[in-house]
């Protein structure tokens, strides 16, 4: 997608601080972080968002968690925890509609959520 921010991320067109990268998945830290740790792991092809996920894409999705894993671990985080979001639709708060799995830690999380 030309206009889309984070396949300019992943092109190089856009500048991005890459943690990884591989056939399926990228991942980088967010530009306004929330916590300590905030990166995304998007995939490498653009999927506006859950919705358009199809039954092809389980195995991209569950690389998308094992990756965020072992950047947790990466990141020092494994053990204290963390949170992963993934932000949906309007209601949801998504705002970049290339499919973005968010790894938040270094502090603890606040509650409630929603
Ligand atoms: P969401 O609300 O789930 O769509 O989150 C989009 C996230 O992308 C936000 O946390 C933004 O800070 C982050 N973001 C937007 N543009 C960039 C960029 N160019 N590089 C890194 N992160 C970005
Ligand atoms: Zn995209």
């Amino acid at each position: 997608m030309s206009d889309c921010v984070f396949c300019k991320i992943i092109s190089g067109e856009a500048p991005g601080d890459i943690l990884y990268h591989d056939d399926l998945v990228t991942a980088f830290r967010d530009i306004h972080p929330v916590a300590p740790t905030h990166v995304l792991v998007i995939p490498n092809q653009h999927i506006a968002s859950v919705n358009e996920l199809d039954e092809d894409d389980e195995m991209l999705v569950g690389h998308l968690f094992i990756v965020a894993r072992q950047l947790a671990e990466r990141e020092g985080i494994k053990i204290s925890g963390y949170r992963l979001i993934v932000n949906t639709g309007p209601h949801g708060g998504q705002v970049v509609y290339h499919l973005h799995l968010h790894l938040i830690g270094g502090q603890r999380m606040r509650f409630p959520m929603g």
